[in-house]
């Protein structure tokens, strides 16, 4: 079982491997995939940890205590409903989209709180991820590579 660290580390590997893959085959989106990857470190699966996780320690190190605060806060209901090491916050493809799909749905509450029109705004989004659906395929897939390598070092 890995650390935090370990699998930030292991996150940043596959990133540059599947970069690197993606890059010597001469296909677009080498660096698409490595951020998706290096994303994965803080939409980590152990963000299902009530106690905290790495990916916290990262945030706050970046943005400070109030960052971290708020984003230990975002993850918090997360936490409190799916448990630890569950197959919906650990299994790659799975795990991640569900991820994705909790971060969509703060997001449309957020909308909903600041009195935007939710419809446009929403629109807006789906027009950007049809319009950079390559783009966004390609991040997709390196956060499931992050979460395959986490998934693995977890055994
Ligand atoms: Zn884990």
């Amino acid at each position: 079982m890995a650390e935090g660290k370990g699998h930030a580390i292991a996150s940043v590997a596959i990133g540059g491997i599947g970069a690197g893959a993606i890059h010597s085959l001469q296909m677009p989106g080498a660096l698409s995939f490595g951020i998706g990857s290096v994303m994965g470190i803080l939409l980590s699966p152990d963000l299902d940890m009530l106690e905290g996780s790495y990916s916290f320690h990262v945030v706050r190190s970046v943005l400070g205590k109030t960052g971290g605060f708020a984003w230990r806060l975002l993850w918090l209901p997360y936490a409190a409903v799916v448990k630890h090491r569950s197959r919906l916050s650990h299994w790659p493809v799975l795990g991640t989209t569900i991820r994705i799909f909790y971060l969509m749905v703060l997001f449309l509450v957020v909308l909903a709180m600041s009195n935007i029109i939710i419809a446009t705004a929403w629109d807006n989004v789906i027009m950007f991820i049809t319009s950079n659906l390559e783009t966004c395929l390609l991040i997709f897939a390196g956060l499931v590579g992050s979460d395959i390598t986490h998934f693995l070092l977890d055994r």
